[in-house]
């Protein structure tokens, strides 16, 4: 059995607005996410692992964020492009892991939300992603609340 592990991180700033899109789930917020697409940054941060399992190369490389036509982009595009070159390469996705750092706001109320609109994307059960939150006790450049950063990890077999 090939089994294929692969990490992605990313991170987006805040600026004035009035929710944040994270892992496709829409929350009130004081400000938004800035970026070329939706700045979805959790779903930014699995796509890049699953192309990092795949050895495939990063979500700015197949979505330069220099072509216009990704410009507010819904970022379950990027995702499903990665989810579909697992399927391409012969592989399953066994499981997503990801952690959203950030002081505000508070991610737990909308973690099974979060998985749930995951679980259609990535087409596996949604007892294989995970969504979970940190702070970083107010340090660095999430702790002062600039922005959000996220981490996940993503596991492919080929039986
Ligand atoms: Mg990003």
């Amino acid at each position: 059995m090939d089994i294929r592990l692969g990490n992605g991180f990313d991170v987006h700033g805040f600026a004035e607005g009035d929710h944040v899109t994270l892992c496709g789930v829409d929350i009130p917020h004081t400000h938004r996410l800035t970026g070329h697409s939706d700045a979805d940054v959790a779903m930014h941060a699995i796509t890049d692992a699953i192309f990092g399992a795949l050895a495939e190369g990063d979500i700015g490389q197949w979505f330069p964020p220099s072509d216009p036509q990704w410009k507010g982009a819904a970022s379950e595009i990027f995702l499903a492009k990665a989810v579909a070159r697992v399927a391409e390469t012969g592989f399953l996705l066994s499981n997503v892991d990801c952690t959203i750092i950030c002081e505000m706001p508070k991610i737990g109320p909308h973690a099974a939300a979060m998985r749930q609109a995951l679980a259609l994307i990535l087409g596996i059960d949604v007892d294989r992603i995970s969504v979970k939150a940190t702070t970083s006790e107010r340090l660095g450049f999430t702790g002062r609340g600039e922005g959000i950063a996220a981490i996940a990890t993503a596991a492919l077999i080929r039986p």
